[in-house]
């Protein structure tokens, strides 16, 4: 498998940088995390590392610790937030590996009893609708600081 290089002008690069928005719902010194604008449920969120990142393949191992910090902490708030019966925790590589944006990123995804998954990168959700699941998500990370 050939490796392309790091693209600077991808979608989640410019959410970095405030080129595009997004709705926030966590930062710190090496990670940013953030509603997904296409929803596959309740809570759908991302987790991104600072430090440019393809994928899997090019992550340097203190930006993917950091990481799988961030996942784990926003993983139980979105839980939390939405009552959820459990999480999904999903990561592409490469085309091949279903990736379409091409800065590392894990999704998190509240499942619930019964309810199936929407389709990966269907419909843009509301924007009212994902500010408010991210006001949800950042009240329970503010009630644990
Ligand atoms: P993948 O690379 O397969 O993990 O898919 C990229 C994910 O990013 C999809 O779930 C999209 O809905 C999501 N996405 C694409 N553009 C944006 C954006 N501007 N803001 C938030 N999420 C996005």
């Amino acid at each position: 498998m050939s490796q392309a290089s790091y693209d600077p002008n991808n979608i989640f690069a410019k959410i970095l940088r405030g080129e595009l928005p997004s709705h926030k719902i966590y930062e710190d010194d090496d990670t940013f995390a953030f509603m997904d604008i296409m929803p596959r449920g309740d809570g759908h969120c991302l987790v991104i590392p600072k430090k440019p990142a393809r994928n899997i393949f090019d992550v340097e191992d203190d930006s993917l610790a950091a990481v799988a910090r961030t996942t784990r902490k926003l993983a139980k708030a979105a839980v939390e937030a939405f009552s959820a019966d459990g999480v999904m925790i999903q990561q592409f590589n490469e085309q091949a590996g279903g990736q379409v944006v091409f800065h590392l990123h894990v999704h998190i995804l509240p499942r619930f009893e019964g309810i199936a998954l929407k389709p990966h990168t269907g419909q843009m959700a509301d924007q009212a609708v994902l500010a408010e699941q991210a006001e949800k998500i950042k009240a329970v990370l503010a009630a644990q600081a």
